[in-house]
């Protein structure tokens, strides 16, 4: 029987390098986009090219009825045994005082309410409660939960804060049940995200600011979500594990 792992927003970035690496631990694999399906087809192909097993499900991980099919696909290959909870956006450069209602909502709806429902329909599956025999959930954080992205975008900030505490709460909720739920807080890592914000060479600008002089690679960040997904994390929940090279 599969184990099956989701990866939300799996088709670009940190996602794509982490469902890859699934599918390499042995995991059959969901890969979850929003609108881009050349690069969730090609994450797809490039798991089922090296004999592995992955499907590409279109959804807004903020749209219930989307979150639901997604878990609906997810159940068809075997049972849930991983969640990442990684689909996020980052908006354009803005003081608060300057954000609209429509930009504001956009952004806690894709990354706090659809993690939330994505966390919901895990547990259902996972918990021993449930019937289901555990499993892992990881969530995207980040290290804007703790800089907290002044005259950048404190929104996005505070909605990694909110990844945080959902990490820390439902850990401790359902730690008895068989799951165990984590964070990643990674720093600047060099994926498309950041030409969300409008600041040209964002991610070189950053360098000087890094410990490490370095921007991080979407693997490094995947690496540190695998172990988390894995036997050798086993006694680890309720974790925010940096992984920032120092800028954290
Ligand atoms: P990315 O390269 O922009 O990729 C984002 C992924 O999320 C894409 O697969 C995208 O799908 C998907 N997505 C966007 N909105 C979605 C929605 N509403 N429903 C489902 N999927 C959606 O981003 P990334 O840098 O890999 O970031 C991944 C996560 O890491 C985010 O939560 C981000 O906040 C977090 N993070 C990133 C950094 C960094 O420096 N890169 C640092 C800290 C935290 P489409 O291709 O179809 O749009």
């Amino acid at each position: 029987m599969n184990r099956v792992a989701i990866v939300t927003g799996g088709s670009r970035g940190i996602g794509r390098a982490t469902a890859l690496k699934l599918a390499q631990a042995g995991y059959a694999v969901v890969v979850n986009y929003a609108t881009n399906e050349v690069a969730a087809r090609e994450v797809v192909a490039a798991i089922t090219g090296g004999g592995g097993t992955a499907v590409a499900v279109k959804g807004d991980v903020a749209r219930e009825d989307d979150v639901l099919a997604l878990f609906a696909a997810a159940d068809r290959l075997g049972p849930l045994k991983a969640l990442i909870n990684n689909a996020g956006i980052l908006d354009s450069q803005s003081r608060l005082d300057d954000m609209s209602l429509d930009r504001l909502r956009r952004l806690f709806d894709i990354n706090i309410l659809g993690s939330f429902l994505c966390a919901r329909e895990a547990v259902k599956r996972m918990s021993v409660k449930h019937g289901g025999t555990g499993g892992v959930i990881v969530n995207q954080s980040s290290a804007a939960a703790v800089l907290g992205a002044p005259g950048l975008g404190v929104d996005y900030a505070a909605s990694k804060g909110a990844m945080d505490v959902l990490t820390i709460g439902l850990s401790r909720e359902v730690a008895a049940e068989g799951i165990r739920v984590n964070a990643v807080r990674p720093g600047i890592i060099d994926t498309e995200i950041h030409d969300s914000s409008g600041i040209k060479g964002r991610v070189q600008m950053m360098r000087e600011h890094i410990p490490m002089k370095r921007e991080g690679k979407a693997e490094e960040v995947a690496d540190v979500i695998l172990w988390l997904c894995s036997e050798q994390s086993s006694y680890v929940t309720g974790a925010l594990v940096p992984v920032a090279g120092g800028r954290c």
